[in-house]
């Protein structure tokens, strides 16, 4: 059986598409792209397309389109077969990347389900959630907390509840960076929006800037298990 559900977020960096998607792994056991750890893990690993996603990454501007697709695409072959539903997270971020898999897709899959959710939440609500955010070291867990927002800061200063390693700040979570990060997924978010309406898809909106259960609640309302 070669039917695919394929899940698209769209949302601002920071507005918990990464959460969200980490509990459907867990709950469903789906398999989620993140284009931002293997982007992450291309500059780790130093490859050439790491260079060019580096470079992008620290001024603020976007990793080239070919580059993405490549990355994105060369993932959901490798993974495909694993896992009934797939979660994009963060990908396709512009009309070109959009054009390019959905075409990759539907070409691949006769029978498949593309759900898109924009997670929203309010700009000024995403430079304080990022510019206190804080990351667990240990690549296996990756979990999130805060400095500043009481209900997400660690029972311990600067050390994960859950497996005890380092939390660190993110180079690319300073405010300026992100206020450049912000504007170039605004300028992308409403073509892309149009992009997938004409195509003929459904863009369903959930209100981002709420407790992670509801958010996920609201979400499953809109796909299959
Ligand atoms: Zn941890």
């Amino acid at each position: 059986m070669n039917a695919k559900q394929i899940i698209i977020f769209l949302g601002a960096p920071g507005s918990g598409k990464g959460a969200l998607s980490r509990l459907c792994v867990s709950s469903f056991g789906w398999a989620q792209l993140s284009t931002g750890n293997l982007c992450r893990k291309h500059v780790a690993e130093g490859t050439e397309l790491g260079k060019q996603i580096d470079f992008a990454m620290k001024s603020g501007t976007l990793v080239p389109d070919e580059v993405i697709i490549e990355i994105g695409t060369r993932w959901i072959d490798d993974e495909a077969c694993k896992s009934e539903s797939l979660i994009l997270d963060g990908f396709p971020r512009t009309v070109v990347q959009a054009r390019g898999v959905l075409d990759f897709l539907v070409k691949k899959y006769p029978y498949l389900r593309v759900v898109i959710i924009e997670l929203r939440v309010p700009d000024h609500e995403i430079i304080e959630r990022l510019s206190s955010r804080l990351i667990c070291t240990d690549k296996s867990c990756q979990a999130v907390f805060s400095s500043r927002i009481e209900n997400l800061m660690p029972k311990t200063q600067g050390i994960c509840d859950l497996c005890s390693s380092v939390l660190f700040r993110r180079e690319d979570d300073s405010s300026d960076v992100i206020r450049g990060r912000l504007a170039t997924y605004h300028q992308h978010c409403g073509n892309l929006t149009a992009f997938y309406k004409n195509a003929g898809y459904v863009v369903h909106v959930i209100d981002g800037n709420r407790g992670s259960a509801e958010v996920f609640e609201n979400f499953l309302r809109h796909v299959s298990d």
